[in-house]
């Protein structure tokens, strides 16, 4: 498999607070790269630099061919990017499609109209084609006959598979889940993470931080560990979640299983 995603070296601190410590790792394409931690040590922040939603003070990223040497990166006053790093910004951005913890759909929009906006807007696709292609997605996630039902009209599983519809619409190389399920009620997860699965099956590269370990031991290709915004423990499922080696890794495990 030839590798989609390397990350290296990745730092970022807020103010004295240093949340991210030296990340490295790469993400062959088509593999599943699932990330635990405890809350607070960085996952988060290591997703949103993978789209440059999050801009590291040093380190590198690159997704397919685009590549953002983050020491390169200053923004200005205002938090604004000078044009050229903002271009090289988002044609890194432009390679992942992301699904939230919650799922953040235009509430005024109907389901199909919350998942064709990027390609119309962005893509400038006409309309009626990103229609078409957007209900062949809406099917993908199970929703073919809610497509035109508003999002309060949906359960939050729906919702959020309406997220993960809307995140592939841009048919991105890469697909980034922030703890897609953490936001849903109990009965609601599996319908989500059957879907994520079945991404992973139609061999979608996806990068997902959850704290669903028995799913990630189930679709998983690797695991990162992370504690205090260092990689603990990088390996297998089978490695990581099955056999720990790390104090930290296993107390987490302990505590969360
Ligand atoms: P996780 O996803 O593992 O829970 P996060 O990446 O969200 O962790 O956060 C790691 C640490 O960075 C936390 O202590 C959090 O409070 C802090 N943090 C995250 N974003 C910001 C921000 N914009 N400003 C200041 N601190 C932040």
């Amino acid at each position: 498999m030839s590798e989609l995603v390397r990350v290296e070296r990745l730092k970022k601190s807020f103010g004295e607070h240093t949340v991210l410590q030296d990340v490295s790792f790469a993400v062959p394409e088509g593999s599943v790269t699932v990330i635990l931690g405890p809350s607070g040590s960085g996952k988060t922040t290591l997703l949103r630099s993978l789209n440059g939603l999050e801009l590291p003070d040093a380190g590198t990223v690159r997704v397919s061919d685009a590549t953002v040497d983050f020491a390169d990166v200053h923004p200005g006053r205002r938090g604004r990017l000078p044009r050229p790093q903002r271009q090289t910004v988002d044609r890194l951005t432009a390679q992942s499609g992301m699904v939230f913890q919650a799922h953040n759909l235009f509430p005024h929009r109907t389901a199909i109209e919350n998942v064709i906006e990027g390609p119309v807007v962005v893509q400038r696709i006409p309309r009626e084609e990103a229609r078409s292609q957007g209900v062949e997605l809406l099917a993908k996630v199970g929703l073919a006959e809610h497509a035109d039902k508003f999002p309060y009209q949906l359960s939050g599983g729906q919702q959020q598979r309406v997220g993960i519809a809307r995140a592939l619409a841009l048919k991105p190389k890469l697909v980034l889940f922030d703890e897609p399920t953490s936001a849903l009620d109990p009965e609601l997860v599996g319908e989500v993470l059957r879907v994520i699965r079945d991404l992973a099956t139609e061999g979608w590269t996806m990068v997902i931080v959850t704290h669903e370990v028995k799913f990630a031991a189930q679709v998983a290709d690797q695991v990162l560990f992370i504690d205090g915004g260092v990689v603990v423990e990088h390996g297998t499922p089978g490695e990581v979640i099955s056999h720990p080696q790390n104090a930290r890794t296993q107390d987490f495990l302990r505590r969360i299983l």
